[in-house]
């Protein structure tokens, strides 16, 4: 098959011929029919995330067809693999709900060969059913994006005034979520970037404006999407006492120290890690009863290079997604 892959950090992927994986037991095959392109994927490319072994293939955001394999689901069916790929079930945090926590936990497109390819192999039990209102490629940023930015939406608590910082994947579905439960959202992009502001704006945004600005409300909670520390306190200046600052990424630039006045008044910021798969089936419902329209750009599988540009230097409106 093909797959693009990782064979250094901060080198282009390379197109490689290489055999189809066979799955093992509780394994299921799936050919590829879209695989979304997420930042973290970034930060596998860039060498950020460094427990991966090289050549390793990218991509958490798997929608794919069953060829064969496992028990839990019929050949031909459609299924979406995420980030979460594999957990222990034996330690302190699998044992207590809190599978995204394992510290034995691994991961799609990173410790495990992953969806910028034809086929891939994946334990059928991390494999979610995916919603039918949502074609393959409207699918697949649902199941990083989607699934982690709701983590990161529910940890933000009952907050009514949102603001989203880095308004890319993640914020575009969250947005149109936050909306259908009758939030306001604010949304943060880079300073300048009038397009994003733009496109936040028909996405629902009650507010739209640099990362650098003040909006117009204070907010109950933020959610950072961008992977800039220095974001951090920005963020709490704009919250309100007892807000909450949530960090989405999974890797960030460091945050510059900041008085503890900002944090004062039982402000918190929290970290999201990965997502469980509760998360993902929580998540998967709730879209399957909402209207979200994820605006995707697709790319042949070749072009995952161009794919991975396009997202480093913020070009595109939603999600990118590779269509083998
Ligand atoms: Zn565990
Ligand atoms: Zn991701």
């Amino acid at each position: 098959m093909r797959a693009m892959r990782v064979h250094a950090p901060r080198k282009p992927l390379a197109l490689d011929e290489v055999p189809v994986p066979q799955p093992g037991p509780g394994q299921v095959l799936v050919k590829v029919l879209a695989c979304g392109v997420c930042r973290t994927d970034l930060h596998v490319a860039d060498g950020d995330l460094t427990e991966c072994t090289y050549p390793v293939i990218p991509g958490h955001e798997i929608v794919g067809r069953v060829e064969k394999g496992g028990k839990r689901f019929a050949a031909g069916q459609r299924v979406g693999i995420p980030w979460l790929g594999w957990t222990c079930g034996a330690c302190e945090f699998c044992k207590s709900g809190r599978e995204n926590l394992c510290p034995k936990a691994r991961f799609t497109g990173y410790h495990l060969d992953g969806g910028f390819a034809e086929y891939a192999v994946a334990d059928e039990r991390f494999c979610f059913l995916l919603p039918v209102c949502y074609g393959d490629a409207e699918a697949a940023p649902l199941l990083c994006a989607g699934l982690i930015g709701y983590r990161s939406y529910a940890m933000a608590g009952e907050a009514k005034r949102l603001g989203l910082y880095g308004f890319g994947a993640a914020a575009h579905i969250l947005a149109q979520v936050a909306r259908a439960q009758g939030r306001e959202v604010y949304a943060f992009t880079r300073p300048g970037d009038s397009r994003a502001q733009a496109f936040a704006k028909r996405l629902g945004a009650i507010w739209a404006g640099g990362s650098d600005e003040t909006p117009p409300a204070r907010l109950d909670a933020a959610i950072l999407f961008a992977p800039v520390g220095a974001l951090v306190p920005q963020a709490l200046k704009a919250v309100k006492q007892g807000g909450c600052v949530v960090c989405g990424g999974i890797h960030m630039s460091d945050i510059p120290s900041f008085p503890y006045a900002l944090l004062w008044g039982e402000r918190r910021v929290q970290s999201v890690a990965n997502l469980t798969r509760a998360d993902g089936e929580a998540f998967l419902a709730l879209a399957a009863k909402t209207a979200i329209r994820t605006e995707t750009k697709t790319y042949a599988l070749e072009r995952a290079n161009e794919a991975l540009g396009d997202l480093r230097e913020g070009r595109l409106e939603g999600a990118a997604v590779l269509v083998p």
